[in-house]
């Protein structure tokens, strides 16, 4: 069945993520390795983790990285969001977290992705802290279960490292942490090559240059250009369309080109 939210969409593999090369090895090692060779890790009398925090500002590719280890390593996928989970409701919460792993433990080899997962923090200064509070206790309680042969393990989320509970943080628990930041230069070139990929490119549209020059973008930034880029196109291109006819002639199908003035605007 296919995890919340994640619905219809397209296998997403390594090819997909563009940079974090050191980030993704990491969670490689941590994640594939011991779902692929559990016997390397039996060997040296070691546990895999149980556990990765992955950190930094939103859309910088925490939850495509994810779905790419899980894909390429043949793990169910599971993803819930820590507000999901967080029920007003006595007891579901619990309930609901219990699922999660049942469902990852029938299906092994899982991984369980716990996107913002601050918001299980509980407040400490807040008296509604309570059902976070429980819902802590609850995610610890199954995870110290879990067997230790790293066939679940647990993928959280977060914009905010400071904000996670630092019970969820000791050794056997949430004992990694990957930090996912904001990408230099040469990981934007990669990303918008990624995002411009199925798009038929003018000649005079330089890449290279339009990475030099959004600096601060994240990858959700730049997939969000490359899409205006294409959206700007069509509006150029609209008023020699024809709602009415039948199909679009083949020479707007060929003008209908990304160039570089889309991308500069
Ligand atoms: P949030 O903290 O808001 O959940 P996130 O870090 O999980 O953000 P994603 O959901 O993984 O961010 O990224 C949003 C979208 O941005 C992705 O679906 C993808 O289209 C694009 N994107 C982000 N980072 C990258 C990247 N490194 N390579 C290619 N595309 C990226």
């Amino acid at each position: 069945k296919p995890a919340a939210g994640f619905e219809g969409l397209k296998r997403i593999s390594y090819e997909d993520i563009g940079g974090l090369k050191d980030e993704l090895q990491r969670l490689r090692e941590t994640i594939e390795l011991p779902i692929r060779h559990p016997e390397l890790f039996k060997t040296l009398g070691i546990e895999p983790p149980k556990g990765v925090l992955l950190y930094g500002p939103p859309g910088t590719g925490k939850t495509l990285i994810a779905r790419a280890v899980a894909n390429e390593s043949g793990a169910h996928f599971i993803s819930i969001a820590g507000p999901e989970v967080i029920s007003k409701y006595y007891g579901e919460s619990e309930q609901r977290l219990r699922e999660v792993f049942e469902e990852a433990n029938e299906n092994a080899p899982s991984i369980i992705f716990i996107d913002e997962l601050d918001s299980i923090a509980p407040k400490r200064e807040d008296v509604t802290g309570e059902v976070e509070r429980r819902v802590v206790a609850q995610l610890l309680t199954m995870m110290d279960g879990l067997e230790e042969r790293g066939q679940v393990v647990v993928i959280g989320a977060t914009n905010r490292l400071d904000a996670i509970d630092p019970a969820l943080r000791r050794p056997g628990r949430f004992d990694r942490e990957i930090e996912i930041g904001v990408p230099p230069t040469v990981d934007r070139e990669e990303i918008l090559n990624i995002h411009t990929r199925g798009m038929p490119l003018d000649e005079t549209v330089r890449i290279d240059l339009i990475a030099t020059q959004t600096h601060g973008f994240v990858g959700a930034d730049l997939a969000a250009l490359a899409r205006e880029a294409a959206i700007r196109s069509l509006r150029r291109h609209l008023p020699m369309i024809d709602l009415e006819q039948e199909s679009i002639p083949q020479e707007i199908l060929d003008a209908l080109k990304v160039t570089g003035n889309d991308f500069r605007e």
